[in-house]
């Protein structure tokens, strides 16, 4: 038996409870439980408490019977804000671990964890601690809208004389268990009556039911029938399963490249999971969290789903809580924070594209979800699932090492080919017929034959790792700093080049370390520009741009439409163009510059564009027709841009693991990062120097085992109005690493007005 919510957390009797507030301390607090609440407190309740004279809402983690030493009275704990524990057992255990190894204060953790708190709970608190029923208040009830659920009956249409908006309507019923009134009301006008007319002929049923405002739910999905396993998946799906069986917690990578079928896998374990009679966590990236993903879960489970994600209102993210907690519900999906999810009795925990970086939560709570995912598996005993075509360097490692189990799938589920890659120098390329700058001539062609064919086409221009920087004229490699090995940014202003790790500096004009040439050349053409060299070059096509400027939210999925329906030949843009390689009519990808990403300042730039070039290169072209990818680059030997070309994981792997052995980054060392702002430059700059000197202190223990980069100004050093300022740690010795960042948390702690400080563990 495993232990669940209910049966494990006992009512706290003693007399005192110890509570975790959020706020920026590294400590617990304790509080006198009054009478009336004796008993009704739980490890994970959320109670109100008063905390500098503010009421705040905060977790009680355990009881105590006395007073720590030195204390000699406590507040009361003001009221218990939710009748059941917002955590059980199991998740508290894991977050309390969370919080000790990011060394972030425990209150906060929780409360990044927690759903939000209903709104006016603060308010509803009676004298006795309880809150007021709902049902008692004025004014709460919620309008709850609702509509029709149409569904065709057995008669026989074909039969009956239909006008052409009842047509419309049986085509829409056609195959499917059910389409709701707000469908059809995209396909005719005034729908109700449609319906109704239907329905006098004997043709359609329809309910009235309330209506999901929930975009996961909104249309009916068919229940699919699961295909087949090939080879490759059935060992993986068997290895899965048995260590399900065991319920012993272990870890798998599961390394399939596009395409393979790695959520078959998915389904197949999850089912498992619960025909054991426990739940499951799928994590995805927030961009591939869509009703699409989601759709192929419920057509295989049914809608006993919970999809966790931002739109939900406060009411339905409880009721999600609820039934994972209860165990009504065994089944959560969602982005990085669906980590947190309370689902009763854990048996297994997937994350797919684990190497994606928006699993990396970047401000307040700092976690990384695909680590925290290994660590929550290992305290319920659950299996970790973590998925990818182009695996990260530390995961990877981890499974050379035997710490995870690796499982492949090495070709397509569908049998299909890997699409065909060329590379354009583009020192040799230069501008294509209609002179734009990065509009090769074979970049040019390829367009102009798919074209031709009917087809459309995709070109994306990477931003995402833009930065100021210099790449050399002559050989094309990218300025670099020489103690840190990620590239320079350029300061305009100064006519200077820095690095953002250690602030080593150096003149613009200094020649290229790799032939010596001084001429450096900007690359900074945006995709206002590439879409308008498109439209130039091949002016009776209709040319769409996807970018942070042209779209927001639906309008994403807007142009993505307009993609899908054929209104759209060529599309240009940024990361987002990558949702349309799905699209069966995209048989082109052009890559407008393949290593634009590798100028970025970070020791990761050389595989983040790997994977994005290998993601890219793989999605192309997945229907009948072949595709083909064009990767546009100054780099053509760069080993991120040669084997992503080549589908070639293994070699890119073996390259990258050297390079980060010989340097001596991650896997292979650890780091720290310490962020530091101020409203002045001068404060943030002095207390990054004070943390600076603190650590250096701790760290004499063993000369130069951890070492201390910077003061260094922060990639964007002022940003809201406030001097942002960073400090690098970075040590082979884990513990000794850990210690002097815990001497860095205690001179945090005891505060650097008018700077404020926090530490990123294993920074990305
Ligand atoms: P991945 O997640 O690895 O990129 P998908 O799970 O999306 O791959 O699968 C790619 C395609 O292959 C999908 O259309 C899926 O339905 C199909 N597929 C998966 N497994 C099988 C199988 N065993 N037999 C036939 N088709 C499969
Ligand atoms: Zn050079
Ligand atoms: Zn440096």
């Amino acid at each position: 038996m495993h232990a669940s919510a209910s049966e494990s957390i006992e009512g706290i009797e003693s007399k005192f409870v110890e509570v975790a507030l959020p706020v920026p301390l590294r400590k617990l607090f304790t509080y006198e439980v009054p009478e009336s609440l004796r008993g009704a407190l739980h490890p994970g309740s959320r109670v109100a408490v008063t905390f500098n004279r503010r009421k705040l809402p905060g977790f009680v983690v355990g009881g105590r019977h006395a007073l720590p030493e030195g204390v000699s009275r406590a507040l009361r704990v003001a009221g218990l804000l939710e009748s059941e524990p917002v955590f059980t057992a199991e998740l508290l255990r894991f977050l309390e671990q969370a919080a000790k190894y990011y060394m972030h204060p425990l209150g906060e953790v929780l409360r990044a964890a927690a759903p939000a708190l209903p709104s006016g709970a603060m308010r509803r608190l009676r004298k006795d601690g309880f809150l007021e029923a709902e049902e008692n208040l004025p004014g709460q009830r919620v309008a709850h809208h609702r509509t029709w659920k149409v569904c065709a009956t057995e008669e026989d249409a074909g039969a009956a004389r239909l006008g052409a908006r009842q047509k419309r309507v049986m085509d829409c019923l056609a195959g499917r268990e059910f389409v709701l009134l707000e469908e059809l009301r995209a396909q005719v006008k005034d729908p109700r009556a449609v319906v109704r007319a239907l329905k006098a002929k004997g043709l359609v049923r329809f309910d009235e039911v309330e209506a999901v405002r929930d975009p996961f739910f909104r249309t009916a999905v068919s229940r699919d029938s699961p295909p087949q396993p090939t080879a490759a998946q059935a060992v993986a799906i068997a290895s899965i399963c048995e260590s399900l069986a065991v319920g012993e917690g272990s870890a798998f990578l599961l390394h399939g490249v596009t395409g393979s079928g790695k959520t078959e896998v998915y389904l197949r374990a999850i089912d498992e999971a619960r025909t054991l009679g426990r739940g499951a966590i799928l994590l995805v990236p927030e961009i591939a969290l869509t009703p699409q993903l989601v759709g192929r879960f419920r057509a295989r489970f049914g809608d006993d789903i919970a999809v966790l994600h931002s739109g939900l209102t406060a009411r339905q993210r409880d009721d999600a809580w609820q039934s994972l907690r209860k165990g009504r519900v065994q089944v959560a999906i969602g982005a990085r924070s669906a980590l947190f999810a309370p689902v009763a009795d854990l048996g297994l925990l997937i994350v797919d594209e684990e190497h994606d970086p928006s699993f990396k939560q970047d401000d307040g709570f700092r976690y990384h979800a695909r680590d925290m995912a290994l660590l929550r598996a290992q305290y319920a005993k659950a299996v970790c699932v973590l998925g990818s075509a182009t695996p990260s360097v530390e995961t990877y490692h981890r499974a050379n090492r035997g710490l995870i189990r690796l499982l492949s799938l090495p070709t397509r589920a569908t049998g299909a080919t890997m699409p065909e890659v060329e590379i354009v120098d583009l020192r040799r390329h230069r501008r294509g017929p209609t002179g734009h700058q990065l509009l090769s001539g074979p970049l040019h062609q390829a367009i102009g034959s798919c074209l031709g064919t009917g087809h459309q086409a995709i070109i994306f221009l990477n931003r995402r790792g833009f930065a100021p920087s210099l790449r050399c004229a002559a050989c094309g490699s990218i300025a670099e700093c020489p103690a840190c090995s990620v590239a320079l940014t350029e300061h305009r202003g100064q006519g200077a080049l820095r690095c953002h790790y250690c602030d080593f500096q150096r003149a613009v004009s200094i020649p290229c370390a790799s032939c010596g040439s001084s001429e450096y050349k900007r690359l900074g053409v945006g995709t206002e520009q590439l879409q308008k060299g498109v439209e130039e070059s091949f002016p009776s096509a209709a040319v769409a741009r996807l970018d942070r400027d042209t779209a927001s939210g639906d309008g994403v999925e807007a142009v993505l439409d307009r993609l899908r329906s054929g209104d759209v030949d060529v599309l240009v843009g940024t990361q987002m163009v990558t949702k349309g390689h799905d699209i069966a009519g995209v048989t082109l990808v052009g890559v407008a510059l393949a290593d634009q990403s590798l100028a970025f300042p970070d020791f990761r730039a050389s595989e983040r564009t790997f994977q994005l070039l290998a993601q890219v290169a793989g999605r192309a072209g997945r229907a009948d027709t072949a595709g083909k990818v064009v990767l546009q680059t100054y780099q053509p030997d760069h080993p991120a841009v040669r084997l992503a070309a080549k589908h070639d994981y293994e070699s890119f792997f073996a390259e990258e693991i050297r390079d980060r052995e010989e340097v001596g980054y991650p896997p292979f060392a650890r780091l720290v990062s310490v962020r530091v702002q101020a409203g002045a430059e001068a404060d943030a700059r002095g207390a990054t120097r004070t943390l600076a000197e603190t650590a250096r202190q701790h760290q004499a223990v063993r000369e130069g085992a951890v070492q201390v980069l910077g003061p260094a100004p922060a990639p964007l050093l002022r940003l809201r109005g406030r001097y942002h300022y960073r400090l690098l740690l970075k040590s082979e010795d884990r513990k000794l690493l850990r210690n002097v960042t815990a001497h860095l948390a205690a001179r945090i702690d005891q505060g650097l007005a008018p700077a404020q400080a926090s530490l990123d563990i294993d920074p990305l």
